[in-house]
């Protein structure tokens, strides 16, 4: 099977690159052709994942492909940004077609949960890794940013955090586990759900926002840099499944704290919209505050500042490679 064969049986065929609004031209051409309402800026977003550093060397290609889009559509929620499109740069070791039908399968399963077509990419031979550009659109003026947190507004979370990193023993095989909380942390390592419906809730709204990619401590920390203001955590307040506490134990708050791969939002919001806001998006959680100051600070039930866990991932940082 040559390149041309295979981008066309496995990416142009794939249900996730059929005609949809907002692409004027898709796969095949030298570029796609994206349609913007007026008054609506393109928000775009890369990421990379590679074999053994951020998903397990052989891993299941369906699982792979809905892991992949969705880490990269999570920034799309992060934004606000309702999503047009994306591109997918592919290294594949050798044309297996069962491998690239599961992959494709699970893109096209991701890629209809979240809106988003496939209209361009690049194949090439090598290592596997996979390289996935989102393309979204959001009124202009109105994309979530992470620089506009007020001291005062309210630190928030929009669900349930650490069941990622509670899953990574598992999915390194370092660590087995049966049953209904193991099968859902693993749901919610290898399928984790972009909240773009929240992002959509919070334009206008939230003063800041990211998803929660490296950490909570960690991404936290980015939006009181750029915000320039402190950011208070309460850790009674941290909101863990049951599923965490069954699998990881005393060690599920550290998982909330400092585990990357939630792909939950964080944001500051202005208290006054915050009864909206859990009216339409149950699973917000108030988590800390915004004030004056710097630095992210973890407070106990009694408001004593205490130390926190590891920070989050960092490829060429001290704690990682
Ligand atoms: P070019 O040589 O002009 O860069 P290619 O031969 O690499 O084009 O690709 C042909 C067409 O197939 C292009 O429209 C490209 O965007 C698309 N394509 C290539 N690889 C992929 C892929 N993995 N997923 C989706 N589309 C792809
Ligand atoms: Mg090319």
């Amino acid at each position: 099977m040559g390149e041309f064969e295979l981008i066309r049986r496995f990416f142009a065929a794939a249900p996730c690159a059929q005609a949809t609004e907002g692409v004027a031209l898709g796969i095949g051409d030298d570029c796609a052709l994206l349609q913007l309402p007026a008054g609506e800026q393109l928000a775009v977003s890369t990421d990379t994942l590679v074999a053994g550093v951020h998903f397990p060397a052989s891993p299941d290609p369906f699982l792979l492909g809905q892991r992949a889009l969705a880490v990269a559509a999570s920034d799309l929620a992060a934004m606000g940004a309702t999503p047009l499109g994306f591109t997918l740069a592919i290294t594949l070791p050798q044309a297996d077609e069962a491998w690239l039908q599961g992959f494709a399968r699970g893109l096209s399963q991701m890629a209809q949960n979240c809106g988003l077509a496939l209209v361009g990419g690049d194949t090439t031979r090598g290592p596997l890794s996979l390289t996935l550009t989102v393309f979204g659109r959001v009124p202009a003026g109105q994309a979530l940013v992470r620089s506009g947190a007020r001291a005062g507004d309210l630190l928030c979370v929009g669900g349930e955090l650490g069941d990622a990193a509670g899953a990574l023993p598992l999915v390194l095989g370092q660590r087995q586990a049966q049953g209904e909380q193991a099968d859902y942390l693993l749901r919610r390592y290898w399928a984790p759900q972009p909240q773009l419906a929240l992002g959509r809730l919070l334009r206008g709204k939230a003063t800041a926002a990211l998803d929660i990619s490296d950490g909570l401590l960690a991404d936290c920390g980015h939006i009181a840099v750029a915000s320039g203001l402190a950011l208070h955590i309460e850790l009674e307040q941290l909101p863990l499944s049951s599923a965490l506490q069954a699998i990881a134990g005393t060690a599920a708050r550290d998982c909330a704290l400092a585990g990357g791969d939630d792909y939950v939002l964080a944001f500051t919001l202005p208290p006054e919209h915050l009864a909206a806001l859990q009216a339409a998006w149950p699973a917000t959680v108030v988590i800390g505050r915004a004030m004056a100051g710097t630095g992210v600070e973890l407070l106990d039930a009694s408001g004593a500042v205490i130390q926190p866990p590891r920070a989050g991932y960092q490829h060429f940082g001290s704690s990682g490679d």
